[in-house]
């Protein structure tokens, strides 16, 4: 019971908001975040408009600005995560437009870089060295899963051969998070395992894609830690699961424009970010029903939303000034869901 104590929390449902900085190589324009508070609040000022307009406040859980280091962010997510090593089911995900920084914050920006690691990383770090001080105590097994959902298809990333055969999902509380049940579990001892498996899920993520960036931004990527612990003296077991999700972008896509493979694209992606965001804004209201059925994406996570589980959303945000539309609409949809 040592990680049982996460304080900061009110509800199960927590949001966190990023901003990420200028790129090199941009002009550094005016920021739309005009202001961030130490309480989680955040001022965006609409470039555009003028007078007591142009300027709004956003309230969450924590907000993160430019200088906020990958460090600074894990510290802030580390109690929630440890909470998976006592048996709870953890969902975190990343939504912002593409471009935002969210694969930023889930895997980092370079994997030969130590310090640039993302929560990911991180987490299974953190959750090898528990299970090393605890080995008198507690035998921990972790295994990782990584699938993919595509136009509301569900694909295995860590099949070697990288054939893409359709999982099935399937809902039952004996499978302890592990609804998409013919994917591998592949078991990790340290470090070394899970970067040798990030290649074979980045590699086959490739595949099947005119350009990576582009299938990337328009899939939903699911990285699952499965752990379990066995108590040496009583024998009982434990289970948790912690789901890092990075997900398509939010972006709307011009209906005029999109056309065939690309407007399918765009509608699946529509329809489960807002069956995500139903959902989770259902969990918080305590609503008697909740959606769960409207997407896969839901469907797989389901028996790590709600309940027990808890969930953290980070919202990304892109700061120039073009981006202001998306970065409304991506401060208020974290809004209905916090
Ligand atoms: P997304 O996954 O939302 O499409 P990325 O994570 O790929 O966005 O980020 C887009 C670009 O911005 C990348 O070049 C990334 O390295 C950079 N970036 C994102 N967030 C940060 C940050 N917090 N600090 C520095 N660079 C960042
Ligand atoms: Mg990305």
């Amino acid at each position: 019971q040592l990680y049982n104590q996460v304080q900061d929390l009110k509800g199960s449902i927590r949001v966190y908001c990023r901003v990420r900085p200028f790129l090199h190589g941009q002009s550094d324009g005016v920021s739309t975040v005009d202001y961030i508070g130490e309480n989680g609040n955040l001022m965006i000022v609409h470039p555009h408009k003028q007078g007591r307009d142009a300027r709004k406040v956003f309230s969450f859980n924590k907000v993160f600005g430019t200088n906020a280091t990958q460090q600074h962010i894990y510290a802030d997510t580390q109690s929630l995560i440890r909470s998976v090593l006592d048996g709870f089911n953890v969902c975190i995900f990343a939504y912002g437009q593409t471009g935002s920084g969210k694969t930023y914050t889930m895997s980092g920006p370079d994997l030969t870089e130590e310090d640039t690691w993302g929560v990911n990383y991180r987490a299974l770090q953190d959750f090898f060295q528990i299970s090393k001080s605890r080995v008198d105590i507690i035998e921990y097994e972790i295994g990782v899963q990584m699938i993919e959902i595509y136009n509301e298809q569900v694909r295995d990333l860590l099949v070697v051969d990288g054939s893409s055969r359709r999982l099935d999902i399937r809902n039952n509380s004996q499978l302890n998070g592990l609804n998409v049940p013919d994917a591998c579990l592949v078991q990790v001892n340290c470090t070394q395992d899970v970067l040798d498996l990030m290649r074979v899920g980045l590699k086959n993520r490739a595949v099947g894609a005119t350009a990576l960036n582009e299938r990337s931004s328009r899939s939903h990527s699911i990285l699952t830690i499965h752990v379990q612990g066995k108590e040496l003296i009583s024998g009982s077991i434990l289970r948790g699961c912690l789901h890092l999700v990075d997900l398509a972008g939010s972006e709307r896509v011009d209906k005029s424009e999109a056309v065939g493979e690309r407007l399918k694209e765009a509608q699946h992606i529509n329809k489960s970010l807002s069956a995500l965001g139903d959902v989770i804004s259902a969990l918080a209201q305590k609503s008697a029903h909740i959606p769960y059925r409207n997407s896969k994406l839901t469907q797989v996570l389901q028996d790590s939303l709600g309940g027990q589980a808890k969930t953290l959303m980070f919202v990304h945000i892109n700061p120039e000034a073009n981006a202001i539309g998306e970065t409304i609409s991506t401060l208020k949809f974290a809004e209905r869901v916090a």
